[in-house]
């Protein structure tokens, strides 16, 4: 059935699916059909069952159709899917993040951390009366044109666009630097900071691999954007509440001035948010001048199934469990590797994954992998798809964990994995 389904997908959609990621090209794959869901599973179309290992690219962090979420979607559903209007649940959603965000004193809601970050990227524009904007390799922040550059020849010199349909015009205004090099931020401020709007970094960037930067160059990007009058903007749509409610704001201490969200906060829906000082925020509309609205925004039924989920985060030890999890499953699979006499090396941060099929590497930029890591992630992720598993379908995007994943599943990826392994 897949077959069939495939070729009727790829006449009518680009590559067949709705993300391009799903394709599963980059490990030589073709896209799944999924049909249903729970806890740590999917099953596809041809009623395989699989361990999900990628959980809908971090949303699900409770498991797939988590009880409590799915009825709170279906009440909310009976009551109407769309007002058009305020409704209690969006003022309770933004409550429950202003208490335990430290650096979110207002917030408001939109539909996807692209837009999130897009309108945040405005607002930036808006309130400095400046331009650029600095970024980092290695960190994605959504597909809005100006985060769809990458780095020109230069190591400090303007981004060329990263995709056909961003105009230069768009691209220009964004400076891209490697992560990890305070100097060279010094250096972009020195030439260009009366034009920097913002420095946008990844709470931990977690999409090309799992890139964990130290505290000093955290704090080295606050110090700097502070110094220089351009407002620091941390893209917590992965780490918000999937490292701990406060996500990588309290991990490091730092004080974002501005702050995006999606993913975990809306319970595996469609949502995003941004947020920040009350200052800032006052400018947005109808407050201020700076324009962003929604016809899906503050959807009733994201509101909902967000609510189920940070009131469990909020009241019951997930992270303490998530964090057991996450350590066993890096022991348990470096030992196989071990075992296996395979290459290997395991970034984690609390539930996010990073598995890399290469010897003793702790990377801080993406082209720290070898050709011969990625290619062998392919073969791996292809046997595993066999056994069952669900792998991140590249070498540079990261597992997730969710509280569906008990130690005796954790297990049974092992011993699948093992197999997976001795065919590499
Ligand atoms: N920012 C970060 C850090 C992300 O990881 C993503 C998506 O993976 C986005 C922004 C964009 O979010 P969305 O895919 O909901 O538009």
């Amino acid at each position: 059935m897949t077959n069939t389904l495939l070729e009727r997908a790829k006449k009518i959609m680009p590559g067949g699916v709705s993300s391009p990621v799903r394709a599963l090209k980059s490990v030589g794959g073709e896209p799944l059909f999924i049909v249903k869901a729970r806890g740590a599973n999917f099953w596809d179309i041809d009623n395989k069952k699989f361990i999900d290992l990628c959980m809908s690219f971090g949303p699900l962090i409770l498991g797939h159709a988590h009880d409590k979420i799915v009825s709170s979607i279906k009440n909310a559903a009976e009551k109407g899917t769309s007002y058009g209007i305020s409704s209690p649940y969006e003022v309770d959603l933004a409550e429950k993040i202003v208490e335990s965000h430290s650096a979110t004193e207002w917030v408001r809601f939109v539909n996807s951390g692209t837009e999130a970050v897009m309108s945040a990227l405005r607002l930036a524009r808006g309130y400095t009366n400046r331009n650029m904007i600095i970024k980092f390799a290695g960190c994605y922040h959504g597909h809005t044109d100006s985060m769809l550059v990458k780095a020109g020849s230069g190591l400090a010199t303007f981004g060329i666009s990263s995709s056909a349909g961003v105009p230069s015009n768009v691209s220009k205004n964004t400076v891209v630097l490697p992560l990890g090099n305070l100097e060279l931020v010094k250096q972009a401020v020195e030439n260009h900071g009366e034009d920097i709007a913002a420095i946008i970094v990844e709470g931990v960037p977690a999409n090309n691999g799992l890139l964990i930067q130290s505290n000093e160059y955290m704090k080295g990007l606050e110090t700097i954007s502070r110094d220089n009058g351009s407002l620091f903007l941390v893209d917590e749509v992965i780490t918000g509440f999937r490292l701990g409610l406060g996500g990588a704001t309290d991990y490091y201490k730092i004080k974002p001035d501005l702050v995006t969200f999606g993913k975990v906060i809306g319970g595996g829906l469609p949502i995003g948010a941004y947020g920040g000082k009350k200052e800032l925020m006052e400018s947005i509309a109808p407050l201020g001048d700076v324009y962003q609205a929604g016809t899906l925004s503050g959807n009733p039924l994201a509101m909902a199934a967000g609510n189920v989920t940070l009131d469990i985060l909020r009241n019951t030890p997930v992270y303490n469990e998530l964090e057991n999890l996450g350590q066993k499953f890096a022991n348990d699979i470096t030992n196989i590797f071990d075992e296996l006499a395979f290459p290997f090396s395991l970034r984690r941060f609390g539930s996010i994954i990073w598995p890399i099929l290469q010897a003793n590497v702790e990377p801080v930029n993406p082209d720290e992998i070898s050709n011969e890591a990625v290619d062998n992630y392919s073969k791996l992720h292809k046997s595993a798809l066999k056994e069952g598993i669900y792998l991140p379908p590249s070498a540079f995007e990261v597992a997730f964990l969710s509280t569906a994943h008990t130690d005796q599943i954790i297990e049974e990826i092992s011993s699948k994995l093992k197999l997976a392994g001795s065919n590499l």
